[in-house]
């Protein structure tokens, strides 16, 4: 491997030997011009992981309301209650969402001002009580703090008893990016901050739940900021270990327009790679398809990115948002991401266990 920038020298070495990043290596990583040496140290640590595998679920996602307490500046999802393009679904219509053949349920939404815990608990044991083979990824850490301040539910009460109702696993979002300046400026502080946030996910992964953790970028953030959040992450990783996959967002211009675009895909492919090569202690890293766009997905898998997530058949957070690819993909997209990319497509569960390693060449039956 041979780099454009002397800085990324000694940083490869540690990469081969498998040594630690620190954060000046972190920022170094997100300053270089140097992206392709960026790109090539992350796949050589993603396959030193991974091989050529590349994850895909067949899952579905359903938001129960977008109605929410609060207004996150770059939020285009939430409503709120009677305001044009709010909503609130039944649990019938939530367990009416979940046809035969899906294998993951991820259920997230907003912070609604009346609906009790018990609503949450009940809607879980009726998901699973009708698809009992569907596995349910639940709630952000976001939301569980936000039951504990609306009802005063600890979390561990809380995600035990969501446990017991079919809870298999929890997603990575209402992390966004844990800056204080952040939070203030961009009206987030609200909600569960860096501390609290992993908390939770301590509280989970003690309670055998398996979580993952996000980051919004391409906003108003500085790099440092990610560097610092990633760490944090690593560092909660070190302590509690329950974390599976870290999926990275790229913030959605749509309609709050904190900045005037979207962050070019080299910014996206950059910050995979970084995250890759900083989370020495995260089994997998995303590329998630719906806020890169499915080129950009397909490209990331060159750059530490060993997942595409899934099919998802009814995405709303980040359409709402903006978002311009479609709100599910046919397993056959997502095999074409992999596929372009020269990888091999493995379809997984919510927890990754294998469902079926599928050719890497189309042509071949598997
Ligand atoms: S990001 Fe979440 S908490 Fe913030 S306004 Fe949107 S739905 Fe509500």
């Amino acid at each position: 491997m041979r780099f454009a920038d002397a800085r990324l020298e000694p940083i490869r070495e540690k990469v081969e030997a498998g040594e630690r990043l620190g954060r000046a290596e972190g920022l170094t990583l997100f300053e270089t011009d140097d992206l392709l040496g960026v790109g090539g140290m992350a796949d050589l640590a993603k396959t030193r992981r991974e091989g050529d595998r590349v994850y895909f679920v067949i899952n579905r996602h359903v938001t129960p309301t977008n109605v929410c307490v609060l207004s996150c500046s770059f939020c285009g999802f939430a409503r709120k209650r009677g305001e044009e393009g709010a909503y609130e679904h039944t649990i019938e219509d939530l367990v009416g969402m979940v046809r035969d053949g899906v294998r993951e349920v991820h259920v997230v939404g907003g912070h609604h001002p009346d609906w009790p815990f018990e609503y949450y608990e009940r809607m879980i044991a009726a998901v699973h009580a009708a698809h009992p083979e569907v596995q349910i990824k639940g709630f952000t850490a976001a939301e569980v703090d936000y039951w504990w301040r609306r009802w005063r539910i600890e979390p561990k009460e809380a995600l035990g008893r969501l446990k017991a109702a079919g809870l298999v696993s929890m997603p990575g979002g209402g992390a966004e990016i844990f800056s204080p300046r952040l939070a203030k400026l961009l009206k987030y502080s609200g909600k569960a901050d860096a501390d609290r946030w992993c908390e939770i996910h301590g509280i989970a992964h003690a309670l055998g739940l398996r979580t993952n953790a996000t980051m919004l970028y391409g906003h108003v953030e500085t790099l440092a900021e990610r560097v610092d959040h990633l760490l944090r992450l690593r560092e909660q990783q070190d302590a509690s270990g329950g974390f599976l996959t870290f999926v990275p967002l790229a913030y959605q211009v749509g309609a709050t327009r904190l900045v005037p675009r979207q962050t070019p895909p080299t910014d996206s492919l950059r910050t995979i790679a970084v995250a890759r090569l900083l989370l020495d202690n995260f089994a997998h890293v995303e590329a998630y398809w719906v806020t890169l766009g499915e080129a950009t997905a397909s490209l990331a898998l060159h750059f530490g990115a060993d997942d595409v997530n899934g099919t998802l058949e009814d995405e709303r957070i980040q359409h709402l948002s903006g978002a311009q690819t479609p709100a599910g993909v046919a397993r056959e997209q997502l095999f074409r991401m992999i596929r372009d990319a020269g990888k091999v497509p493995v379809e997984r569960d919510a927890l990754y266990n294998v469902v079926r390693v599928w050719p890497r060449d189309p042509e071949v039956t598997g």
